[in-house]
């Protein structure tokens, strides 16, 4: 089974990548991210709990996010070729975490892929983004537009923008990224795990140095 981090900035294309992967290549795709947006709209407990540090854009407790991902682990079907872990982990603790869970089920980390873009470009991304509500595809009202605005041109679904894509939110989340999850390139590095992708292009041509860079 192939496991891999996606690791990088918000906003540097790691969900579109994450999401065409995983489609392509029938890998599990676990955003935590979007399992933590689901249990805001219903409305759970850790939904409740997640929702005002997501909205802040400061990173939800280790604990939440490790038991999450744990849980995600247990139901797993394991013929799944691939996983593919999308924002986690984000701090060092909770790289420490999936460390821990990897070696008691005896899986091997395949590699950490870093994608990297300027900042002012992932700015820009951020405030045009716009997500399905129904089946979570990711537009980009510059860079990927829908069809029809704001509607999903796989499903139809209507298109929302993030309470978090705000531009002052998504400076908090830069300066959040480079304290608590830049840290985890040198960890991975240090592995010998770490791949580098640079996706400041067009979505196409990401993609394609994504697939060279797990070559
Ligand atoms: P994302 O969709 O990956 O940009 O995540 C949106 C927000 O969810 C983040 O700004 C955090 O508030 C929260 N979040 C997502 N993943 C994690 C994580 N691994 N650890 C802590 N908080 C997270």
């Amino acid at each position: 089974m192939k496991t891999y981090i996606f690791l990088g900035a918000p906003g540097v294309g790691k969900g579109t990548m994450a999401e065409k992967l995983s489609k392509d290549y029938d890998y599990r795709h676990i955003s935590t991210g979007d399992i933590l947006r689901r249990e805001t709209r219903n409305n759970t407990e850790l939904g409740q709990e997640a929702k005002q540090y997501v909205d802040s854009g400061q990173l939800v407790p280790d604990r939440v996010v490790a038991d999450m991902v744990s849980q995600e682990l247990e139901n797993l079907d394991s013929s799944v070729p691939g996983i593919i872990f999308d924002g986690f982990p984000r701090t060092v603790e909770q790289a420490r975490h999936l460390d821990r869970v990897f070696s008691e089920n005896q899986i091997q980390l395949t590699a950490a892929v870093l994608f990297e873009a300027d900042e002012e470009l992932i700015v820009k991304r951020l405030t045009a983004r716009w997500l399905c509500r129904e089946c979570g595809a990711i537009f980009n009202t510059l860079f990927n537009p829908p069809k029809e605005p704001a509607k999903c041109d796989s499903c139809g679904g209507e298109l929302y923008q993030r309470s978090d894509d705000q531009e002052a939110t998504i400076r908090d989340r830069l300066q959040v990224y480079r304290k608590e999850t830049a840290p985890l390139i040198d960890y991975y590095k240090q592995r010998g795990l770490l791949r580098r992708v640079f996706s400041g292009g067009q979505p196409q041509k990401n993609y394609r140095d994504l697939l060279e860079a797990l070559k």
